[in-house]
């Protein structure tokens, strides 16, 4: 085990994206954040008023598609009450001057994640967490394939207030839209900008650092050991197909990535070995998480190839990914005004405290 140095200060870049840093700052007294207090968990099973749960079908729009089917749901999909996007605009792409504005063409679902009210995803089955990412991969598929405007999918979550949750009965989003959202947009033309120059896929290249890379850092002057990469440091949980691992440089300080072993561009393709093992890597990655942090508040969202022509090429390049980003406090003004986020835990202390925690 390595000693953590006593204090990291550092400014550390984005390997994928170099445009987003992070300033790590483990120093007392470099706290500029208020602590997000955690959101009380709501676990009853059922809620009379609640339009998604079981029961209560006819408060919300019709089904979209349900899982194993309507009847005896444990995934229910519907339209969205208040679609960030609808199709209902036919006016075409507004230029005026230097302002542009691109139609808000668009679908806008809601995944009712399980039929019970207050049931987080670490205490999901494995069995339903299968269930669930397979519902994930036919909405994105179907979307994709009923409209050629559409150029990308996002599913995403949003789990308690601080993360934008407005109904407390979990669930999740897809938005279909039709331009690429700006954070995969600079990940794959990062990516194919790094593939053009050393031939490999990004990350591929972290994954293997995560699982293989070790060195040490010596102070030019003293010589001693300034830090120590051991192996596996960032590796948080391991499956047979998929690895979760607490990025060098992110965002939020309990930022995890999973991502598939081998190379992919496009979730849409996962096979159902590999499904099965993304629910247990999912499972175990947010128990950890919840024990850590203990009622987490987060978003997570699933970055996969986008479907269309400019990005074609991308396949090699591109890695599909899903990052969960929990919300343990509120940004500052210095952050947003910057773009450069403060971490006060390095990720490598994070991952160690994650990675520590014993999964039944
Ligand atoms: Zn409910
Ligand atoms: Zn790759
Ligand atoms: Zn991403």
């Amino acid at each position: 085990m390595t000693e953590q140095p006593e204090s990291v200060r550092e400014i550390r870049i984005n390997p994928i994206v170099p445009s987003e840093s992070v300033l790590v700052s483990t120093a007392r007294g470099m706290r500029p954040r208020k602590d997000e207090a955690p959101a009380p968990r709501d676990t009853r099973k059922h809620v009379d008023r609640c339009p998604f749960c079981k029961g209560n079908e006819h408060m919300t729009p019709p089904t979209v598609a349900a899982s194993p089917g309507e009847e005896g749901w444990s995934v229910r999909v519907v339209e969205n009450l208040y679609p960030v996007l609808g199709d209902d605009s036919r006016s075409g792409n507004l230029v005026f001057g230097l302002q542009q504005a691109i139609e808000g063409y668009g679908r806008h679902e809601v995944i009712i994640d399980h039929p019970e009210h207050g049931v987080a995803i670490q205490d999901m089955s494995e069995d339903h967490l299968f269930r669930l990412t397979g519902v994930y991969r036919d909405r994105i598929r179907s979307l994709y394939e009923t409209d050629e405007r559409i150029q990308y999918v996002l599913v995403f979550k949003n789990f308690g207030p601080a993360a934008g949750a407005s109904i407390p009965h979990t669930h999740s989003q897809v938005v279909a839209m039709p331009v690429v959202p700006e954070n995969v947009y600079n990940e794959v033309t990062h990516s194919r900008r790094y593939f053009e120059k050393s031939r490999q896929c990004i990350f591929c290249s972290l994954i293997d650092e995560a699982l293989t890379f070790e060195a040490k850092i010596y102070d030019r002057e003293s010589g001693a050991i300034r830090r120590q990469i051991d192996v596996g440091q960032y590796v948080i949980e391991r499956g047979e197909h998929f690895v979760a691992i607490k990025p060098f440089a992110s965002r939020y300080e309990w930022e995890i990535h999973i991502l598939p072993l081998k190379h992919s561009s496009d979730f849409v393709n996962i096979n159902d070995a590999e499904r099965h093992d993304l629910a247990r890597v999912l499972k175990h990655s947010m128990q950890r998480l919840d024990a850590v942090i203990g009622g987490a508040q987060y978003n997570f969202f699933l970055h996969s190839i986008p479907h269309n022509n400019e990005f074609a090429d991308c396949d090699a390049s591109y890695h599909w990914h899903l990052e969960i980003c929990p919300r343990t406090s509120i940004p500052t003004g210095f952050e947003l005004g910057s773009g450069l986020f403060v971490s006060t835990i390095s990720p490598e202390q994070a991952a160690q405290q994650l990675r520590a925690v014993e999964i039944d």
